[in-house]
């Protein structure tokens, strides 16, 4: 079984590709705002980080897991109804 240490993946989403980290709730010691649905993401709760894979990381944003998924599920070419 593959393992990455610090749990850190690259995932292509809608916008193009983004490394994501996993925050486990320990480790989640600040309140975020998540762009997801603009709610904060309370201390203690475990989430993610997204940011591109080039540039400085300022662009780094903290999701719910739960956003995150539901926004990387979205397919680029799918049609607009
Ligand atoms: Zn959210």
């Amino acid at each position: 079984m593959l393992r990455i240490t610090g749990g850190q993946r690259r995932e292509t989403g809608p916008d193009g590709e983004y490394v994501i980290r996993s925050i486990p709730g320990a480790a989640a010691t600040k309140t975020y705002r998540c762009p997801g649905c603009a709610q904060e993401i309370p201390t203690g709760m475990a989430h993610v980080v997204a940011w591109r894979p080039y540039g400085d990381g300022e662009d780094r944003r903290h999701w719910h897991s739960s956003c995150w998924e539901r926004r990387s599920r979205r397919s680029p070419r799918a049609p607009r109804h």
